[in-house]
């Protein structure tokens, strides 16, 4: 049997090649990586030599050659085809390793010029994976170090693979080519080519896009019992999102699920620990029944429940601090469908043990804190149209106290300012219509989804009255801006007594007087949170 090896990442090769060679496997081999197996010891044949070509062009041409290919493409069970091989003193190749050169992490260092990116798009490599995956039957093709040790476990077992790990393989094979290709297509779609700039500037949205996914899992269904589903992440997932959880325990997760744990997430990791203190989201149906934060866990998701104990039932929680047992036993009061957090206390995961359908998913906050965790690639988002596609930018702009704008006579107090804040960071995760009642750092009353920001504005009081919780000197945020002075009436009836709102109506005067004839502050964000 023949192994032709090379490979730019050469994690564990020689181990591997060690192994090849102890099962009397002749190896061959491309210069580098000829050299780092001949330094270890190894008997290897370089292809320079079995194609009578040295490397030449930099590495551009080095195996691209019919003593290689048809070694690779030859069908063993075509007489013709063997003959062809010995007519033309070819050797059978029958286990290729080949991984790629680096082209996704050369085009992900900052600064990386075309000409880089360039040198860097493997040409040889990508063609013996093919050849070697399309002709599966013969041949077994490696192109990740992770396959190595079951391949050696089966060719020590029985000094050949199967026919199911060799169309495995082939599959994994055509998966790495179509992904490195479209890494490629992603990245050139992606420049704005400038005459004699060997560092192009880059446009957000690539004019083709081939953006790869992988699958995590079938779903037993979609949103409904009728519609199928599966789970699908980014290849290069952002750290801190949702496909980076661990699940600890509980029941598979449903699309509906993922669909709102997502969600959580998102809206929990926009307060910083350090600056906000603890916080806890609770969440049901694509929007927030309750969020709040606290001096800890127990706190925050006690308040967080307050605002809507009736739609927390069934709820998806997620804190952005290490769960403790004390809260842990709180919240094991309500029935949970999911439990998000950056971590949890031994204490914490025993109380849960028993109530074995709760999942309870573990994932790492970004490391760069709130205002970098949807920078990068994963800050684009999608929305499928008939058969076309919409893509933007995701809604990752965080207000601070500097970009309000007070517009009323009424100025607002240090404390309204912190409940404004909150009460909008909150409104940017809630279906538009929103409207926002908070006060002391908890959510009073959620208005969502409605056509009318009236009818939000009505129901996030009828709500916060069911809840037994009192309006009076409440702030409020409105995702979008007041088209008339009856949703501000509407929200000061309700005993709101300052308002925060992106202004730019027609209207805005007849707003802002409204709000000094009720004698209530009033401030403009200059940016509207529309959620669909
Ligand atoms: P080595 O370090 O062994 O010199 O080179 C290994 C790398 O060369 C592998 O990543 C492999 O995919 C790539 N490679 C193999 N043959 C060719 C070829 O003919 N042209 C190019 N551009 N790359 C090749």
């Amino acid at each position: 049997m023949n192994a032709l090896i090379s490979v730019s990442d050469k994690t564990g090769i020689v181990e591997f090649a060690q192994a090849l060679h102890a099962l009397g496997i002749k190896l061959l081999s491309t210069g580098g990586t000829a050299k780092l197996l001949f330094d270890a010891g190894l008997p290897v044949t370089e292809v320079a030599e079995v194609t009578g070509f040295p490397e030449m062009l930099d590495g551009r041409v080095k195996t691209l050659h019919p003593k290689v290919h048809g070694g690779l493409l030859a069908r063993r069970d075509v007489p013709e085809h063997m003959a062809a091989l010995k007519a033309h003193a070819i050797d059978t190749i029958d286990l290729l390793v080949v991984n790629l050169y680096p082209f996704e992490a050369t085009v992900a260092k900052p600064g990386c010029t075309l000409d880089d990116a360039i040198e860097n798009i493997d040409i040889g490599g990508p063609a013996m994976v093919r050849s070697a995956a399309k002709n599966w039957k013969d041949v077994g093709v490696l192109t990740d170090a992770s396959q190595y040790a079951q391949v050696l476990v089966e060719l020590k077992l029985d000094g050949k693979l199967t026919q199911a790990t060799k169309f495995a393989l082939s599959v994994a094979a055509f998966n790495r080519v179509a992904q490195y290709d479209a890494a490629i297509s992603d990245y050139l779609s992606s420049l704005n080519f400038e005459e004699g700039n060997n560092t192009p500037p880059r446009k957000l949205f690539p004019d083709q896009s081939n953006s790869c996914f992988v699958k995590l899992q079938d779903l037993r269904y979609g949103e409904n019992p009728h519609q199928s589903a599966a789970f699908y992440r980014d290849l290069h997932p952002a750290p801190g999102s949702l496909v980076t959880a661990v699940q600890l325990q509980g029941k598979e997760l449903s699309y509906n699920n993922i669909a709102d744990a997502d969600a959580a997430w998102e809206c929990v990791k926009s307060f910083d620990v350090a600056k906000d203190g603890a916080a806890c989201v609770i969440l049901k149906h694509a929007n927030p029944c309750g969020v709040a934060v606290g001096a800890d866990a127990l706190e925050a998701y006690s308040k967080a429940f307050q605002t809507d104990p009736t739609s927390a039932f069934g709820g998806i929680i997620a804190i952005n601090c290490t769960l403790d047992e004390r809260a842990a036993l709180q919240m094991s009061k309500q029935f949970i469908e999911v439990l998000m957090a950056p971590d949890f206390t031994p204490e914490a995961l025993a109380v849960f043990k028993s109530k074995v359908n709760v999942r309870i998913l573990k994932i790492a906050l970004p490391p760069g804190g709130v205002t970098d965790w949807d920078n990068g690639r994963n800050a684009v988002e999608s929305k499928r149209v008939g058969s076309g596609l919409l893509l933007q930018s995701a809604d990752n702009h965080v207000l601070t106290l500097a970009d309000l704008k007070v517009v009323t006579k009424v100025q607002p107090t240090p404390e309204q300012l912190q409940d404004l804040l909150f009460a909008w960071t909150v409104a940017k995760f809630v279906k538009s219509n929103a409207i926002v009642f908070c006060k002391g750092g908890m959510t009073m009353g959620v208005g969502a989804g409605q056509m009318s920001r009236l009818d939000s504005a009505r129901i996030a009081s009828i709500k916060a009255e069911h809840a037994g919780l009192s309006l009076s000197g409440t702030a409020v945020a409105s995702d979008a801006f007041f088209p008339f002075r009856d949703g501000l009436d509407v929200v000061v009836d309700a005993g709101a007594t300052c308002v925060i709102q992106p202004g730019g109506s027609m209207r805005d005067q007849e707003v802002i007087d409204a709000a000094d004839e009720r004698g209530v502050a009033m401030v403009f964000s200059g940016v509207r949170h529309f959620r669909h």
